[in-house]
């Protein structure tokens, strides 16, 4: 019997807006995560990217919410403005029929504006990156301890990056034992949850789902090609393939804007996504992205974690990803949903062995192909 989203015992506002959503069978993440959330386990979720994640938490999150609570309940860090303001869009369709109060906080916007918005209404659930929440709560605008329940969406990244890290960190002790964590990535490398069961003081669930990248919609290629020919065979690539949705990533932050500069002026329609531009430029980028007057975006790894963009066809890594992981998180850009998608990777011939250790860590199978007459083969 095909599953549905009633044997949860969802709030029916939600159930309604998944009809909306035309979202009717629960992924397998949220048959897990879901019934564990909603008994009151801390949980590390992990299944792959583009499976629903989102949902995973947010249901389970509102279920619980108390409508005519007026105090903070739920809170939701997440590592990039993008991905906050993505979260928080999600947020604000199921809630789109209640009277049910969110917000979302991220660092790069004017907190004066910030403020008088918390001084007219309070919040029951908040998104946001965990700088500005943090300092926020410092300045008592923002009464964290309130929350239940907490999100850590991109677990892993948030727990390593320094910032990001040490941010939870404060956050997590504002709050009382009682606190419903959820942690998510798709990737949860090991130790990961010891670390954070030592953060929270309190054991965790691990849940997850096939740990396998999808290798039957998504195929993995690879290209040789010389160092100083990267930018140009990339071009190439999107010229041949005829590509109208794609991500260019790069391996260093300060390479992305001079890659953009290269394609542009080759004549292709790219623009960057990277953490160093502000966050208008950012969020034109992804509406321009969305619209197909950009058909190529340049991006590095924290740019892009969690992007949830339809119809990505091809992903390039100009160079290798630093580990699987990374592979992993930007070839997850593409074939979400069971889509189908191409990721190709550019090595030179030093490079070459990583394709063989990523092969074996992922249990994916790389394909050479070469570009010659406009055509891969
Ligand atoms: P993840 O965080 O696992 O990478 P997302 O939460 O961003 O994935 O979800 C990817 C896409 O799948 C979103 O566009 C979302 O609307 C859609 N989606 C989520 N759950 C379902 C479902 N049960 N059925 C169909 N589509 C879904
Ligand atoms: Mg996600």
């Amino acid at each position: 019997m095909e599953k549905t989203f009633s044997q949860f015992e969802l709030a029916p506002f939600l159930e309604k807006a998944l009809q909306k959503m035309n979202i009717t069978t629960p992924t397998e993440i949220q048959q897990e995560a879901i019934p564990k959330i909603l008994q009151g386990d801390a949980v590390v979720g992990r299944s792959k990217t583009g499976s629903g994640k989102t949902l995973a938490y947010l249901l389970p999150l509102l279920t619980t919410l108390d409508e005519n609570n007026k105090e903070l309940q739920g809170l939701i860090l997440a590592p990039t403005h993008e991905l906050a303001m993505q979260i928080y869009r999600v947020l604000e369709e199921l809630v789109a029929e209640t009277n049910i109060n969110i917000d979302v906080f991220i660092g790069s916007a004017n907190i004066k504006r910030q403020l008088e918005k918390l001084k007219k209404q309070k919040p029951q659930v908040i998104v946001g990156t965990p700088g500005r929440v943090l300092e926020l709560a410092q300045q008592k605008k923002l009464k964290v301890h309130q929350s239940k329940m907490v999100v850590i969406d991109e677990a892993d990244r948030m727990l390593q990056e320094r910032e990001t890290r040490q941010a939870f960190i404060e956050i997590s002790k504002r709050m009382d034992k009682e606190t419903n964590y959820m942690f998510f990535s798709a990737t949860i490398p090991n130790g990961l949850k010891e670390d954070i069961e030592a953060l929270i003081r309190s054991e965790v669930t691990l849940v997850s789902s096939d740990e396998k990248l999808e290798t039957e919609k998504v195929e993995h290629l690879f290209i040789k090609c010389e160092e100083r020919d990267r930018v140009d065979t990339a071009r190439r690539l999107v010229h041949s393939l005829k590509i109208k949705r794609g991500i260019i990533f790069v391996n260093h932050l300060d390479k992305v804007e001079e890659t953009t500069k290269k394609l542009q002026y080759k004549g292709l329609k790219a623009a960057s996504l990277s953490s160093d531009s502000d966050k208008h430029q950012r969020a034109k980028v992804m509406q321009q992205f969305h619209n197909g007057e950009v058909e190529v975006v340049v991006a590095s790894d924290i740019a892009a974690r969690g992007l949830d963009v339809e119809d990505v066809t091809h992903i390039i890594n100009l160079h290798p990803p630093v580990d699987k992981d990374a592979y992993v998180h930007r070839a997850g850009r593409t074939g979400r949903m069971g889509k189908t998608g191409e990721v190709i990777t550019l090595v030179t011939h030093k490079e070459f062995f990583i394709i063989d250790k990523f092969q074996k860590q992922l249990q994916i199978k790389m394909t050479e192909k070469e570009l010659a007459f406009g055509k891969l083969r």
